[in-house]
């Protein structure tokens, strides 16, 4: 028997076979089925002997424990803190729309990126989530949807997906074949990892690919994402080209609009220069408030004023509503609030990161916690 399995949603088929050598061959489908397309706990999986049910349960945990849950919106928005295994905490949230609803997952626990206006940045990297840790999250999401369809899943809660590359590529295998829910319903959404875009281009899901850009010029843009200096924008637009070139699927920028930083009209010109020609659909998100960076969202006035000019140059816009801010719904947010109120656990970033993976990014320096933003 392996020892390889962590969670529920870790194991592959083969370790769920190897678990139940002793069982007839459908069980692993039965048992599959269950986990995947019901959402169930073995010790719920009925159609099981009674004992299997215990041994499974036992030896297939779940990876998320919950720390914490807040709602806004009657509900609708719904935000979970989860405890993992080793005391890391991540965060989900899901959105509810009428008749469907769409999850935002994290990747990481934490993020080496160290964009300067995020919550996730501010707070330093902990560790890349494992296959289950993301999958399980759909999982709890589609469950508490219910009678609401679970639609799509977006990978814009903690983490950089594309620098945990392997393990989110599996995890969309696993959404996709087991789960059932189509490629043009799965976004991954990168700060601009070129090498990942570019592998992402090669695989076989066409799932859609978001862009943070916040800036369209090279020395803004390394100043509020310190990426941007490995993969400047040229080399950024040239694999977002590749990507839409292999898929076929339209691209979006995500552009949080942080006041007299990246809202003038200077900012719309050149974002427009970059968006037209690969015919990319602009988000807008007023910055969400962080305590590391003290710069405000644009005023709702400005940001209409900013789609509007976008418009007019030839740019489709819309503005994402912050749904949720009075839940810290934004990137990282509240757990980063827990981490200052002294609950997450503090383990170090670097040590995990030289465990990375292949195709996992290089991370391009610690960011914990740091008190003076980038501007
Ligand atoms: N690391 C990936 C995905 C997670 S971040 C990425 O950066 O794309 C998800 C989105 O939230 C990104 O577009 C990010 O730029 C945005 N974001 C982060 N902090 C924010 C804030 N304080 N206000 C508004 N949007 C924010
Ligand atoms: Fe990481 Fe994305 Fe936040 Fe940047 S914006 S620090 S890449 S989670």
């Amino acid at each position: 028997m392996t020892t390889a399995v962590v969670g529920a949603y870790d194991a592959s088929r083969e370790e769920l076979a190897a678990l139940m050598a002793d069982q007839p061959r459908y069980r692993v489908d039965q048992v599959w089925r269950g986990l995947y397309a019901k959402g169930l706990r073995p010790a719920g999986m009925t159609d099981l002997p009674r004992d299997l049910r215990a041994r499974l349960d036992a030896a297939l945990p779940a990876n998320l424990q919950l720390a914490a849950e807040s709602r806004s919106h009657g509900s609708r928005t719904v935000k979970w803190l989860w405890r993992l295994s080793d005391g890391s905490r991540i965060e989900t949230v899901l959105m509810r729309y009428p008749r469907r609803a769409t999850v935002c997952v994290s990747s990481q626990a934490g993020c080496a990126m160290g964009c300067s206006f995020c919550a996730t940045g501010q707070s330093g990297f902990d560790r890349h989530l494992t296959v289950g840790e993301i999958v399980e999250q759909v999982v709890a999401a589609r469950r508490a949807a219910e009678p609401d369809h679970l639609s799509n899943v977006v990978f814009m809660g903690m983490g950089e997906p594309l620098a945990n590359y392997d393990r989110v590529w599996d995890a969309l295998r696993r959404i996709h074949d087991d789960i059932g829910l189509s490629a043009r319903h799965l976004t991954v959404s990168t700060v601009g990892v070129v090498p990942g875009i570019r592998r992402l281009a090669r695989e076989d899901l066409p799932v859609n690919l978001a862009v943070s850009l916040h800036a369209a010029n090279d020395v803004l843009r390394s100043r509020l994402v310190p990426l941007n200096k490995r993969y400047p924008l040229s080399a950024l637009m040239e694999a977002c080209r590749q990507y839409q070139a292999a898929k076929g699927r339209r691209l979006s920028f995500e552009w949080a609009l942080i006041a007299g930083v990246n809202d003038r009209p200077a900012d719309a010109r050149e974002l427009s220069e970059l968006a037209r020609p690969l015919g990319a659909h602009v988000n807008l998100i007023p910055l969400n408030p962080t305590p590391g960076y003290p710069v405000r969202g644009t005023a709702p006035d400005g940001v209409r004023a900013f789609r509007d000019s976008l418009g007019r140059m030839g740019v489709n816009a819309t503005v994402r509503q912050n749904r949720g801010t009075d839940i810290d719904a934004a990137c990282g947010q509240l757990a980063a609030r827990s981490a200052a109120a002294g609950v997450a656990g503090e383990a170090g970033g670097a040590a995990l990161t030289s465990a990375s993976a292949g195709g996992d990014v290089p991370i391009p320096r610690p960011a914990r916690r740091r008190s003076a933003p980038n501007l």
